[in-house]
C-alpha cells in the first residue's frame, strides 16, 4: 500500500514518494533545554517516532535518517540559568541546565517508547554553519546589516508565506509586534543579534565586530542543511510552529541554497490541551512527562500508557489529555498484556496495521485493529503490532503505582462540575423517553467522557427510570 501524508504544504493528502529510497531524510524541530519537556511537548516526539518506525519498515532500518535538534541557545535558558543558579558565572549555569534538561529530555522520552533519533545535533555545535548560511544570504541580498543585528528581508523573497498561506501585506497588517526602527519591513526576522555582556556570544557574520548569537530559525536551517543536505523529504513538528518558525526556516533555506522546496512534506500535529483546557502554568493544569511518571492524579503512570492514550487522537486532531483516558488506556494494555503471557511473536506485522498507519498515520484505526485482533485471540499478530508500535507487551513494565501507599483506592480527580452533570442526565433522560436512543447514547457518552459512571434503575412504583451516579474510581 502506498504511504499517503498530509502536506501543510499543499494542504491536501499525498502519496508519499521519497528523494532517494536508499536514504530517506526527515528533521523534526526538538526541545528548547530550559524545563522539564511537558505532555503537549511529547506529542510530536511520540507521533514522528511512530512515522520514523514505519519509514523504516517500509525502507529498512539503515535507510532512514531522522534529525532532531536540541535548541540550547536561548533566552529561555539565559533566564532559568541565571534563576537557578545565580552564583556561577552565566556561561557554567547555561551549562548546568542544558545538561540537565537535555538528560531529563531523553530519560522521559525512553520511557515514552520512543527510539532515539538517528543525528540529535546541538545548536552551539553548528554556529560556523549558521554563520556561512547568514553570510550567503547576505551576499545574495535576501539580507542585511543593521545595528548590528541580521535581518532577513521578507519581501526580497518573492513567495514568502506560502506554507502559513498568508500574505505579506496580510501579515503586516495583522501584527502586533513591536517594530524595531532599524528594520526594513516590520516582518523582516532577525537570523543574528548582539549579545549582552555575560550572555554566550560567538564572533559575528556580516563584518560586525560585536560578538552575537544566532536567532532561533536559522538554527534549524543550518542544523538540517548540514545532516540532510539542502534538500530533504520530511519536515515536522507542531502546528504552533508553522508560523513563524517554519516559514521562516523556508525562507533562510530556500534562498541561501538557490531552491524552491526545503522539504517536500510538511507534517504539523495538532495540539493537546489538558482536561479542556489550554495547558499553563497559572490554571495549575500544567503536567510534565516527569510529573506523570512519578505521579499524577494519584498513580506513577507507565510510560507505554501514555504512549497508548497519544495515539488514540489521530496526530492532526486535537487532543484532550484527560486522566479518564489515561485510565482506559492503561486499562487495555494490563488486558492485552495478560492475555498475551507466553505467547509467541509473529514474523510480520499484520497487513491492516500497516494500512492504516500508512493512510496519513490513522493511529485510532490502528488500535481499532488492534481490538480485533484481541477478539479474535490472533496473540502473536496482536504481540508484533504492538512490538513494532513501541510497546513492550510486558506486565511488570506497565505497574501503575498508587502514590498514597496501600491506602484507599485514588482514582482520577475528576473536574467536572456535578450541577452540569445531573443536567447531562436530565437531558440523556429525556431524549431516552422521546425514544431518540442515538441522543440519549450522545450524552452518555459526554458523561463517560467526564468520568461519571451511570446507574440506571426502574423505580418500581412509578415505572420511571431513576439515574445515579458517581465519579468512576
Ligand atoms: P517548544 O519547546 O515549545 O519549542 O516545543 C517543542 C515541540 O513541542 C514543538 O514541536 C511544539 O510544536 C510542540 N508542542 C508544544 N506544546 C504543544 C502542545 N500543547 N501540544 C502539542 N505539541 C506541542
Ligand atoms: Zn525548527
Amino acid at each position: 500500500m502506498t504511504l499517503t501524508l498530509y502536506n501543510t504544504l499543499s494542504r491536501k493528502k499525498e502519496a508519499f514518494e521519497p528523494l532517494d529510497a536508499a536514504n530517506v531524510r526527515m528533521y523534526v524541530c526538538g526541545p528548547t533545554v530550559y524545563d522539564f519537556a511537558h505532555i503537549g511537548n511529547a506529542r510530536p516526539v511520540i507521533v514522528f517516532d511512530v512515522l520514523f518506525r514505519l519509514l523504516r519498515h517500509r525502507y529498512g532500518p539503515d535507510h532512514v535518517t531522522y534529525v532532531r535538534n536540541i535548541t540550547d541557545v536561548d533566552d529561555k535558558i539565559n533566564a532559568r540559568a541565571t534563576t537557578d543558579y545565580p552564583a556561577l558565572p552565566l556561561n557554567e549555569a547555561i551549562r548546568k541546565v542544558t545538561e540537565k534538561t537535555e538528560a531529563q529530555f531523553r530519560d522521559d522520552m525512553h520511557a515514552l517508547g520512543a527510539l532515539d533519533p538517528t543525528v540529535e545535533p546541538r545548536a552551539t555545535e553548528h554556529i560556523d554553519q549558521m554563520r556561512a548560511m547568514i553570510d550567503r544570504l547576505i551576499a545574495n541580498e535576501f539580507a542585511y546589516v543593521a545595528e548590528d543585528h541580521v535581518l532577513f528581508h521578507v519581501s526580497a523573497m518573492a513567495d514568502y508565506g506560502k506554507l502559513s498561506g498568508r500574505s505579506l501585506d496580510e501579515m503586516i497588517a495583522g501584527s502586533r509586534v513591536e517594530v524595531a526602527p532599524f528594520k526594513r519591513d516590520p516582518m523582516d526576522f532577525v537570523l543574528w543579534k548582539p549579545s549582552k555582556s555575560g550572555e554566550p556570544s560567538w564572533a559575528s557574520p556580516g563584518g560586525i565586530e560585536t560578538p552575537g548569537r544566532p536567532g532561533w530559525h536559522i538554527e534549524c536551517s543550518a542544523m538540517s542543511a548540514e545532516h540532510l543536505g539542502d534538500l530533504f523529504d520530511i519536515h515536522g513538528g507542531g502546528v504552533d510552529l508553522v508560523f513563524p518558525h517554519h516559514e521562516n526556516e523556508i525562507a533562510q533555506s530556500r534562498c541561501a541554497h538557490g531552491t524552491d522546496a526545503m522539504a517536500r512534506v510538511w507534517l504539523h500535529n495538532g495540539f493537546l490541551q489538558v482536561e479542556g483546557e489550554k495547558m499553563s502554568k497559572s490554571l495549575g493544569n500544567f503536567v510534565t512527562v516527569h510529573e506523570l511518571l512519578t505521579g499524577w492524579q494519584g498513580y506513577a503512570w507507565p510510560g507505554e500508557a501514555l504512549r497508548f492514550n497519544m495515539l488514540r487522537t489521530h496526530y492532526r486532531k486535537p487532543l484532550d489529555w484527560t486522566c479518564v483516558g489515561l485510565e482506559e488506556a492503561h486499562k487495555t494494555l494490563w488486558e492485552w498484556y495478560g492475555d498475551l503471557e507466553g505467547s509467541e511473536t509473529a514474523a510480520g506485522v499484520p497487513g491492516p496495521v500497516l494500512d492504516a498507519l500508512s493512510n496519513d498515520l490513522n493511529t485510532p484505526k490502528v488500535i481499532a485493529e488492534l481490538h480485533k485482533l484481541h477478539c479474535a485471540g490472533h496473540w502473536e499478530h496482536l504481540r508484533a503490532a504492538l512490538q513494532f508500535l513501541g510497546f513492550s507487551c510486558e506486565r511488570r513494565n506497565i505497574e501503575r503505582v498508587r502514590q498514597d501507599g496501600a491506602g484507599s483506592d485514588v482514582g482520577c480527580a475528576s473536574t467536572a462540575d456535578p450541577a452540569e452533570v445531573e443536567t447531562l442526565i436530565a437531558a440523556r433522560n429525556a431524549a431516552r423517553k422521546a425514544k431518540d436512543f442515538s441522543e440519549a447514547d450522545r450524552f452518555r457518552g459526554e458523561l463517560e467522557a467526564m468520568g461519571v459512571v451511570l446507574m440506571d434503575a426502574k423505580d418500581p412504583k412509578t415505572g420511571e427510570f431513576v439515574t445515579t451516579w458517581e465519579f468512576a474510581r
